[in-house]
């Protein structure tokens, strides 16, 4: 059973969003003025000119132009600005958010988009805008998915953006085919949801998910709904167990906000599967805020433990322990009133707030001191980094791509090397984390404790474990003496960083009997590196045939021999190609 939702008004039903979203009318002067009022609801000295101003250019260069659903255009961008208000974020995302397709869908270029609102707006519509198919032809796609990863790395705001968008696309997929509703609600399920969730940013992903448990399990979705809608004494029982809670927590003397906390259709749905429950499983569950340090919250545990029996097993520390993307709460499940099993969530404040809007906390209660933040959000993009890292070795977006999905199906785990917390897929084994400690520590590693016992360098890892790296006792600072790693290593290995660190190692080592083939591979992927700085890639061939064929080569592998051997350098030949292929201005 997953508890993790955060706190928050009940899902009210995907129909209910869709009619509300159906009533906007046309004709309605005021919408920008929701946006605005929202806006400043949060931020009192918000600039509202600019937004007006950014909804202004955005009807104008839309105007024309009508949703699938026979809406006008301009009706997508404001919704999306106006999720990104509710959640709390800053002026320039909302003036990005209202701008975030003129570029792909109209004349407006991103040189006009940075003379008129600035290299902030600009960068951020750049990241969320889609490569063009004509030249990037299939894999426009990935392309597109890895340009927005590398842009978030700059700015996470991009893909606070793009989530916003696709919740927006979510809820209005009605209006397309069933088969493009089922694909873009799959690949919803497959990146978006997992990135959300990596965000830390619950109230998106509620939305999400419901959203995909709607469009793909429709059935399931009328079940569910048809539960939630018809649970007699549902509101009455929360009510008293409530009430009785705020009582115990108050003889403690424990400063505390206590209130029903209904779970997501999605969850209801994932743990009625998973438990093979014949009807929606779906307990009653409360959540108990506490105002005050930590330490209050298991003050908190205990009145509630000593209050109604616990459930054995059924208790977890997510603030020891807290999850990969940081969720931090006591959970834990009691025997309450008429002898029901309820849930019952424990978190200060700030972990209420962190676990709701995850990476958006950032931007809707800015901190005074920005170092502090800028480190503190650093930290809990770890994740995003770490994706960073291994993309730059990927020549191929749709490569890059499979590693992305792999990377955010697998679970995580955490263990503990050299005193510091390692994150790494479930799986992962001691040869992945003497990687991620160093690369010179991974050639080097001969063999490893795990919780101070020996184990195989292959051994599967588990969550908490704690790993001692065993090196080679070699000359230190002798490169070629070290033994460097094993090829078998990469039947095992589970990190895409492991992955390429190792193949880095055989093909540096490879270098003095390099073949042509080889040298055409490291051409080829000069080339790419050299584009991932624009956040361009190749999806065929094409270009650089032609760019070969102008340059006086007889073919392509001669050119990428000779971009191998350092007689061309790749940056002049991607400045050559992008000024070939693009119209627009690049960042
Ligand atoms: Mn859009």
């Amino acid at each position: 059973v997953d508890l993790d939702a955060g706190l928050g008004p009940a899902y009210g039903g995907l129909t209910q969003r869709l009619r509300s979203m159906l009533s906007w009318s046309g004709s309605s002067a005021d919408a920008v003025g929701t946006l605005v009022r929202t806006h400043r609801a949060i931020h009192s000295g918000a600039d509202a000119a600019a937004l007006r101003r950014a909804y202004g250019i955005a009807e104008d260069k839309h105007r024309g132009q009508l949703r699938k659903s026979g809406e006008p255009y301009i009706t997508h961008p404001l919704a999306v600005a106006q999720i990104l208000a509710e959640l709390g974020m800053d002026t320039i995302t909302l003036v990005a958010a209202l701008l975030h397709d003129t570029v792909e869908d109209t004349t407006y270029t991103l040189e006009a988009l940075d003379r008129d609102f600035g290299a902030e707006v600009a960068y951020l519509v750049d990241g969320v805008t889609k490569f063009d198919k004509v030249f990037y032809g299939q894999d426009a796609e990935a392309e597109t998915i890895r340009k927005m990863i590398i842009s978030a790395g700059r700015d996470v705001r991009v893909l606070i953006i793009k989530l916003a968008d696709r919740v927006h696309n979510m809820r209005t997929l009605d209006a397309r085919s069933a088969a493009s509703r089922r694909r873009i609600a799959s690949a919803t399920q497959d990146v978006l949801v997992p990135l959300c969730d990596r965000l830390g940013v619950q109230l998106l992903k509620r939305d999400l998910e419901d959203a995909v448990l709607f469009h793909l399990e429709p059935e399931a979705y009328a079940r569910i709904h048809e539960h939630v809608q018809n649970r007699p004494d549902w509101t009455a029982y929360l009510d008293e167990v409530a009430g009785q809670a705020r009582v115990a927590l108050r003889r403690q003397k424990v400063d505390t906000t206590v209130r029903p906390r209904p779970r997501h259709y999605y969850t209801i749905w994932k743990d009625t599967v998973a438990g093979g429950h014949p009807v929606p499983f779906d307990p009653p569950r409360i959540a108990v805020v506490v105002d005050g340090p930590e330490t209050d919250c298991y003050t908190a545990l205990g009145a509630i433990h000593g209050l109604w029996r616990p459930v054995a097993g059924r208790f977890k520390d997510f603030i020891a322990s807290p999850k990969n993307n940081l969720y931090r709460s006591l959970h834990t499940t009691v025997i309450g009133p008429q002898e029901r099993s309820v849930e019952v969530l424990i978190r200060t404040e700030a972990m209420h707030r962190a676990a709701e809007y995850g990476i958006a906390v950032y931007y809707r209660f800015p901190k005074a001191n920005a170092a502090q933040a800028a480190a503190d959000r650093a930290d809990e993009l770890a994740w995003l980094r770490r994706v960073l890292d291994w993309q730059q070795e990927t020549p191929r977006a749709t490569e890059f791509l499979e590693s992305l999905r792999g990377d955010l199906a697998e679970s995580q785990i955490q263990v503990i090397a050299e005193g510091r917390t390692v994150m790494l897929p479930a799986g992962a084994t001691p040869v992945d984390v003497a990687y991620e400690l160093s690369t010179e520590i991974g050639d080097c590693c001969v063999g490893a404790k795990v919780n101070g016992r020996y184990a195989p360098l292959s051994a599967p890892l588990d969550e908490g474990d704690v790993i001692e790296i065993v090196i080679e006792d070699g000359t230190p600072g002798d490169s070629d003496s070290a033994r460097g790693p094993l090829r078998e290593w990469l039947d095992f290995v589970k990190s895409p960083h492991a992955q390429m660190q190792i193949n880095r190692w055989f093909t540096d080592h490879n270098e003095p009997t390099i073949t042509i083939a080889n040298k055409v591979k490291l051409g080829r992927a000069a080339i790419g590196l050299a584009l991932r700085r624009y956040s361009r890639g190749l999806a065929s061939d094409a270009p650089l045939r032609q760019l070969a064929a102008e340059l006086g080569y007889p073919d392509l592998e001669t050119l990428l021999v000779s971009v191998a051997d350092r007689k061309v350098p790749a940056d002049t030949l991607v400045d050559r190609l992008i000024a070939q292929v693009d119209q627009r201005p690049q960042r």
